[in-house]
């Protein structure tokens, strides 16, 4: 499989399918039969700042939704999967079983189902599969997000929270709004990883912190646990963030 600009993703046909009918199945569930179709809880800081980009309301509603619906996909896929590769064992998985695992071992080192014991045993790909069912409950209408955009970021930044001083608040940089063009990563997943990141960061805010000096390596990275699944989902990589995970001992 490959797109335009010739990026080699990585394919899930066989397990498209299947796929499709959980996400479809879980979503009536959660909601008890009514359409299947994500809705997103938040509110965006209008009018923005100036510096940042001059968009309408409607304009910056419409980015911020398609990005939270995205975040949503890119969790619950993520979390799928890794339930899919550690319900049997090594051995026995199929071939979208055995590429989440080889994805997992290269951005976490370990197999999914290697066993946390800080965890009480579980395997490590169900711990991550916990927070992306977290993040997808949240944002699917759980607490409510409330995004600003930030026009005043180091020009590297994607986006910043400060759980401590303003809780649930997530400020968008101008990269948000204008993300780099990556290969087989369009506009919409490039935002949805950032929003996932974010996340992270939102609901788990004494796990995920940044610097080596205070402890962080691949396990509580959330470059690592976006970038997983961005490809888990067949995008590419974020290659400008790429580093803030693979550096990091694991
Ligand atoms: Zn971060």
């Amino acid at each position: 499989m490959s797109d335009e600009s010739g990026f080699e993703s990585v394919g899930f046909e066989v397990d498209d399918r299947l796929l499709e009918e959980l996400l479809d199945r879980l979503e009536m569930q959660e909601i008890g039969g009514a359409a299947p179709s994500p809705r997103p809880i938040f509110d965006f800081q209008f009018p923005a700042p100036a510096g940042c980009p001059p968009l309408t309301q409607q304009d910056f509603n419409r980015i911020v939704r398609q990005a939270v619906v995205e975040a949503i996909k890119l969790a619950n896929n993520g979390a799928i999967k890794l339930e899919a590769a550690v319900a049997v064992p090594p051995a026995m998985r199929n071939k979208g079983a055995q590429e989440t695992a080889r994805l997992y071992t290269f951005f976490f080192c370990h197999d999914p189902s290697t066993p946390v014991p800080w965890a009480g045993n579980e395997p490590s790909g169900i711990t991550v599969a916990k927070r992306f069912r977290a993040i997808a409950t949240e944002l699917g209408g759980g607490r409510r997000i409330r995004f600003r955009c930030d026009p005043n970021c180091n020009p590297t930044t994607r986006a910043h929270t400060n759980q401590v001083d303003e809780p649930n608040i997530i400020n968008l940089c101008p990269l948000f709004f204008n993300p780099p063009a990556q290969p087989g990563l369009p506009p919409e997943g490039f935002r949805g990883g950032v929003v996932l990141h974010e996340m992270l960061h939102v609901l788990f805010t004494s796990f995920f912190h940044h610097g080596v000096a205070r402890g962080e390596r691949r396990r509580n990275n959330a470059h690592c646990f976006r970038n997983f699944a961005l490809r888990a989902m067949g995008y590419g990589q974020d290659n400008f963030a790429i580093h803030s995970c693979t550096d990091l001992p694991c």
